[in-house]
């Protein structure tokens, strides 16, 4: 394939020190969920295997009931990110393996998919979305403080001193908080945090009220008016740093959390339409195509109803899994409904997407199942479509791609437009008579 992102398709990946009999096992079950994994024995054997992966995570497991503290703080000094397996019980160890400069701690016994999520977490970069802040006061002197100190931690500050202008700038810029006076002719902070929260998209934006009011039913009053924090100036530079930081940080996780299906941490269906729409955008002005792919996994009730809903869920896992560790960064999936999953790959043709897909459709085919009783196996359809201008036309015409698979015998995957070939037709037909229907 040409396409050049193609290379940062498989991204994750972990070493293995260990002595124990069991490091064979856990690297193959890593490897099950889709990511690499190479052991050894040796600490210093590290240098030499970094494989493909551009950021390794390494797990350190010993052969006794201590945590191999040697190991990690060599792994440390060599730059790696460290997860250590351990006794989970023993506060003494999780004590030990942070003093040693671990990144984490993964208790015994070891659970592989909470595992395979941690190596996951801690490979992803962290965000280099500066925190952006929009400070309302009339008075610029004093927003110009607040925002040097606020800069100095490394934070994006916009200045407003008319209050009257706020809404605009916060349109054009979606702080992550706004810093609120609340003596300002025209409009008060207490109006103006009021005004914010009338609009609905506006709802879950932190406010602090920054104020030299000292009165505490004034400040009380303001709370009531949709602020989240009162500070009184001046406030001492680290105090403000710290609680900007902190309801910052939360707000971001909450509204992470709102657009994130819980089961798989893949987006939900509204957050995946929602991205889609910019990501179309770009792609009409940057002239590049965006195939959009629906994938369903097959006769899932069956999977259910033979085995049980919690294996059912370890199937989705899996599948969503297997899309995140196989696709880009830049690639959108999501979760869209019960066992159904969109995938969005900007810049890519829609021979290399049908390539791509069709290549993850056998590796998932392949896969073992283990229910605890019996092993086995699934598979999924998908529906692929492109070159059409909205999300609903794209969704449509994959959707009607979708339903041609599952009609055509399932797992595979049909193009949308390419399902009246003659070849797809005849199935098609042969399976009309079987009520066959998704
Ligand atoms: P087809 O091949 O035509 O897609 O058949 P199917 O059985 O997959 O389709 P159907 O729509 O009849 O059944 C989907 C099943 O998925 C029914 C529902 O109970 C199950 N399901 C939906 N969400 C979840 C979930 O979160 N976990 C589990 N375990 N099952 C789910
Ligand atoms: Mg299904
Ligand atoms: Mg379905």
């Amino acid at each position: 394939m040409s396409n050049p992102d193609q290379s940062t398709r498989s991204l994750t990946g972990a070493l293995l020190v260990s002595k124990s009999a069991s490091g064979v096992a856990l690297a193959r079950e890593l490897q099950r969920l889709c990511l690499e994994c190479a052991v050894t024995r040796d600490v210093d054997d590290l240098p030499a295997l970094i494989p493909t992966t551009a950021r390794p995570i390494v797990l350190i497991e010993s052969d006794s009931d201590t945590p191999d503290l040697a190991a990690t703080k060599a792994a440390v000094a060599m730059g790696f990110s460290c997860l250590v397996i351990g006794d989970g019980a023993s506060l003494e160890q999780r004590l030990a393996s942070v003093r040693a400069g671990a990144a984490g701690f993964v208790p015994r016994p070891v659970e592989p998919m909470a595992l395979a999520d941690e190596i996951e977490r801690l490979a992803a970069p962290a965000s280099e979305d500066p925190y952006r802040v929009l400070i309302v006061d009339d008075s610029a002197a004093m927003a110009a403080a607040s925002a040097a100190v606020l800069e100095r931690a490394g934070m994006l500050v916009t200045e407003e001193t008319d209050p009257l202008a706020a809404l605009d700038v916060i349109r054009r810029t979606s702080p992550d908080l706004v810093l609120l006076d609340i003596h300002m002719p025209g409009c008060t902070g207490m109006e103006l945090a009021a005004i914010i929260r009338q609009h609905p998209d506006l709802v879950g934006l932190p406010i602090v009220f920054l104020s030299a009011e000292t009165e505490v039913s004034r400040q009380l009053l303001a709370m009531s008016r949709g602020g989240d924090d009162f500070m009184v100036k001046p406030v001492p530079a680290q105090t403000l740093i710290s609680s900007v930081t902190a309801r910052i940080a939360r707000a971001r996780a909450l509204k992470a959390s709102l657009v994130r299906d819980g089961l798989t941490g893949l987006l939900n269906r509204k957050a995946f339409i929602h991205e889609m729409e910019t990501i179309l955008v770009l792609a009409s002005r940057g002239g590049w195509d965006v195939p959009v792919v629906l994938l369903d996994v097959d006769h899932f009730k069956a999977v259910n109803d033979t085995h049980g809903h919690p294996v059912g869920d370890q199937v989705l896992r899996h599948l969503a899994a297997l899309l995140r560790r196989r696709l880009r960064r830049s690639d959108l999936i999501g979760r869209l409904g019960g066992e159904e999953f969109g995938v969005a790959l900007p810049r890519t043709t829609p021979e290399q997407a049908v390539e791509l897909m069709d290549r993850l459709r056998e590796e998932f085919a392949d896969i073992t199942f283990d229910s605890g009783l019996t092993t086995f196996g699934a598979s999924f359809s998908g529906g692929v479509a492109h070159g059409l201008p909205t999300i609903a036309e794209l969704m449509k015409a994959a959707d009607e791609a979708l339903y041609a698979a599952k009609r055509g015998g399932r797992n595979r995957l049909v193009v949308a437009g390419e399902a009246d070939a003659p070849s797809m037709h005849q199935s098609l037909e042969a399976d009309v008579g079987s009520g066959n229907g998704r």
